[in-house]
């Protein structure tokens, strides 16, 4: 029998440090932002390559937040980019570890709002998961954060800065000095977009982020350890691949447009038929191998054998895996987790067919940090229970 731990709770004190008036944050400008950032303040033009790439490389390299200590850098030069911009990161508010080692961070940003970042180690990897907006505009009836209205989109540096401030948790910046070679095994491999929002309704933020966290003298994550996951957002799909070029992962859960209207109403507005289209030309765009469908198993709603066979008939011809989550439950959540037996029944379909099924194991639910639990509690715009019910329509 297992024994239950309590989670452990631990509250980052962070002091609030003062500010120059009008100072510019420069984490989340990309390069060519950087330039011009770099120019209004005097930089010569023909330096502004050469002071990109040192600024690049003590912010995102070595994760140097202090101007004073980019020591190859002049000192006046020092001065002058101290007094005009900053390097700062959203704050953490508050840090849970779970039994199983999974860490969730409660970030605050600007205007007071809170975001979740859970990152989740595994034996081979430790994964990020990233939050793209406050809240989400759509409302899949089985997601705790689709039940937060929107409040905002974050900006590219509230996106990178997620990746950063776990970086400073895990104590995994190089040391001053090393070079941007590859070094070793990272405890944050990998990033998944797949905390709260619809990454593809914030396409400018979510994009210029992932430039920064891909660049090669930076946080130099591969495009093929970055995995976006849209619920559906058509027209985006495309340029995704033509402008970010990660991984993709879309949010299916069911195998008729009538069940899926209900649980990703998106799906009202592109549905299964033009969505399955977009993913077919996805691999090609960006050149990548294949698609993961996500898969949320929920009892007696999209868990049959008949809806197993119909999965596998509609990807047919598309480079997929299949990832069968386990419904997370949530206070007032209208669905229950399908038994194990049927996952695996429904699992064994999909393996004979030929495409990987692996069962996502839920991690951290111990302190909501599993899929769709996420939500941060701070936010009184809420729906109702009776506002989630009529969406689910049950
Ligand atoms: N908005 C994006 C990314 C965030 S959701 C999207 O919808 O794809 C990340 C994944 O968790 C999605 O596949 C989502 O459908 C799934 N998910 C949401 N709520 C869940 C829940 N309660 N249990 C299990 N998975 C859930
Ligand atoms: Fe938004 Fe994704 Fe949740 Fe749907 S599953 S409500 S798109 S975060």
């Amino acid at each position: 029998m297992s024994q239950i731990q309590a989670p452990i709770t631990q509250d980052v004190l962070t002091i609030p440090r003062k500010l120059p008036e009008g100072a510019r944050n420069l984490v989340g400008l990309t390069r060519p932002l950087l330039r011009e950032a770099l120019i209004e303040i005097g930089t010569p033009e023909k330096q502004a390559k050469m002071r990109v790439n040192q600024l690049w490389q003590w912010i995102y390299h070595w994760g140097v937040r202090d101007f004073a200590q980019m020591t190859n850098l002049a000192k006046d030069f020092r001065a002058n980019l101290a007094e005009n911009f900053t390097i700062e990161l959203p704050e953490i508010v508050s840090k849970n570890v779970s039994a199983d080692g999974t860490r969730k961070y409660l970030v605050k940003i600007a205007g007071g709002h809170e975001v979740e970042v859970v990152y989740i180690p595994e034996t081979d990897r430790g994964t990020l998961c990233v939050s793209s907006q406050v809240g989400c505009t759509l409302t899949c009836s089985f997601c705790h954060t689709g039940t937060q209205k929107l409040v905002r989109n974050l900006t590219p540096g509230e996106i990178v800065g997620q990746i950063m401030l776990v970086r400073d948790d895990l104590g995994e910046w190089p040391e001053p000095g090393t070079g941007t070679g590859e070094n070793g095994p990272r405890l944050l491999s990998n990033i998944v977009l797949m905390g709260m929002g619809e990454p593809l309704y914030n396409f400018e933020g979510v994009r210029d982020a992932m430039k920064i966290a891909m660049d090669g003298e930076g946080i130099a994550l591969s495009r093929r350890r970055i995995t976006l996951s849209t619920s559906g957002v058509v027209p985006e799909i495309a340029r995704a691949a033509e402008e970010i070029g990660c991984l993709l992962a879309v949010s299916f859960h069911a195998t008729t447009d009538e069940v899926r209207d209900k649980l990703v109403p998106i799906n009202k507005r592109w549905n299964i038929e033009t969505l399955l289209d977009a993913l077919r030309e996805y691999p090609r765009l960006s050149n990548s191998e294949r698609i993961t469908f996500e898969y949320v198993m929920l009892k007696g709603v999209n868990d049959s054998d008949e809806d197993a066979r119909r999965l596998v008939r509609l990807i047919k011809g598309i480079p997929a895996k299949i990832n069968l989550i386990p419904f997370n439950e949530w206070p007032g959540s209208p669905y229950e987790r399908s038994d194990w037996s049927r996952i695996e029944a429904f699992a064994d379909i999909v393996h004979k067919a030929g495409y990987a099924s692996p069962i996502r194991t839920p991690r951290g639910e111990d302190i909501m940090a599993a899929c769709g639990q996420l939500k941060s509690a701070t936010e009184r715009a809420r729906k109702s229970r009776a506002e989630i019910a009529k969406e689910a329509g049950v």
